[in-house]
């Protein structure tokens, strides 16, 4: 299991008036993306990346569907720029981190594309993950420049590579196995460019809570000029997995293309898969208590609607013979009232003032109440002898009794 925690920071720095940076920290997804492009369209584009990653790596789990989440936010940057004239050319980087399964166990996949960048911060030293598609990196992979001529030449801004210009997308991926402790810092180029590794390890190394060390970077990037827009995400490792086996405690490793079969987890279970993920299983007692209680509640309901259905009875008339039904007059819902007893008196031996009572129904509280009820009812009353011939409702009249 492997339990993260991230804080992260966004500014637009001293000099620009917008932030056309972005950035994601959701429990297992990061990302930071650097827009670039005339009018709205660096700030659109990061934002549609961005949005379109939420949305993707909500779902994923695998280092595939990490690929595909890159490939469908380039989709998603070059369909916000279609058909407006001021969007056109407009792009973003991005650097995007996801917490998967592998059959190795837990591991956090970073993606790539442009010169934002991923470091590990382990044991105290500080190392770039990423590569920076840029001119001035390809020209330092070279030799050709050293990593001084690096930090001022003139072209450090030139990228080259970028969401949202392309159908195709190029992503670069990379692997990491976390130890305890281990800090993940995603950035914009906003903060490499204004705060030296020095100073990033020193913040890593004091500043423990994620979300005010992601800060604190942003106001160091300010306090050195602020000249670009200035994106962190801090991830921290808080519960990793025992390490076991020959891959050296955070090695960072491009893995290339990656072949689903190896690490598809779809077919494993929806236990296994949150406890991979670090859910808690308190959650699932929560759900189940919930199920629980919901039920029970429903149960309650429909005992309670039994129970006050069966707490009635009335008397009517069937056939011309008074009788006893237990239930509400017409039924409550599916409880349909049940005859209980067919009493010795006949609609004939009701005073005929009572038998239009008598047949619509008259409630009592229990049996014997009912019963009582009748007995008073014909109490004394001496029926005529031609019943047929009273002059009460025909419904009662047409059926003589027996
Ligand atoms: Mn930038």
């Amino acid at each position: 299991m492997t339990v993260l925690r991230a804080g992260s920071a966004t500014d637009p720095g001293m000099v620009r008036s917008s932030n056309q940076d972005a950035v994601l920290a959701e429990v297992t997804a990061f990302a930071v993306a650097d827009g670039m492009g005339g009018h709205a369209g660096g700030e659109i584009a990061s934002a549609a990346a961005v949005e379109s990653l939420r949305r993707s790596l909500a779902t994923t789990t695998t280092a595939e569907g990490l690929m595909e989440a890159v490939r469908q936010a380039n989709r998603a940057v070059s369909d916000a720029a279609d058909g407006d004239a001021d969007l056109a050319g407009m792009g973003t980087t991005a650097v995007v981190a996801l917490l998967v399964g592998t059959e190795a166990g837990d591991r956090l996949l970073v993606a790539n594309v442009g010169d934002s960048r991923a470091y590990i911060f382990h044991d105290g030293s500080l190392r770039q993950v990423t590569e920076d598609h840029s001119m001035v990196g390809e020209l330092l992979r070279d030799g050709s420049i050293t990593a001084e001529e690096a930090v001022h030449h003139p072209q450090r801004h030139v990228i080259t590579r970028v969401l949202g210009t392309s159908p195709d997308v190029d992503v670069d991926l990379f692997e990491l196995r976390l130890s305890e402790g281990d800090r993940v810092l995603l950035c914009s180029d906003g903060l490499t460019n204004e705060v030296s590794d020095e100073e990033i390890i020193r913040v890593l190394r004091t500043i423990v809570d994620p979300s005010e060390a992601a800060r604190d970077l942003v106001q160091r990037a300010n306090a050195h000029g602020g000249n670009d827009n200035v994106s962190v995400v801090v991830v921290d490792a808080l519960i990793t997995e025992p390490l076991s086996g020959p891959v050296a405690i955070g090695t960072a490793r491009p893995v290339g293309p990656v072949a689903p079969a190896g690490i598809d987890k779809g077919d494993e279970s929806w236990f296994a898969r949150r406890r991979r993920l670090g859910m808690r299983r308190a959650v699932t007692f929560r759900v189940l208590f919930f199920i629980l209680l919901v039920a029970g509640l429903a149960y309650g309901a429909v005992s309670f609607l039994r129970w006050y259905s069966n707490a009635n009875y009335f008397v009517t008339a069937k056939h011309g013979q008074v009788v006893i039904y237990q239930g509400r007059q017409g039924g409550l819902l599916w409880f349909q009232p049940k005859q209980v007893e067919v009493t010795s008196s006949t609609l004939t031996d009701v005073p005929p003032a009572f038998r239009g009572v008598v047949v619509s129904g008259v409630d009592e509280p229990s049996l014997e109440a009912a019963r009582t009820y009748v007995t008073k009812l014909v109490a004394g009353y001496q029926p005529t002898p031609t019943p047929s011939t009273t002059t009460i409702s025909g419904a009662t009249t047409t059926n003589p009794g027996g």
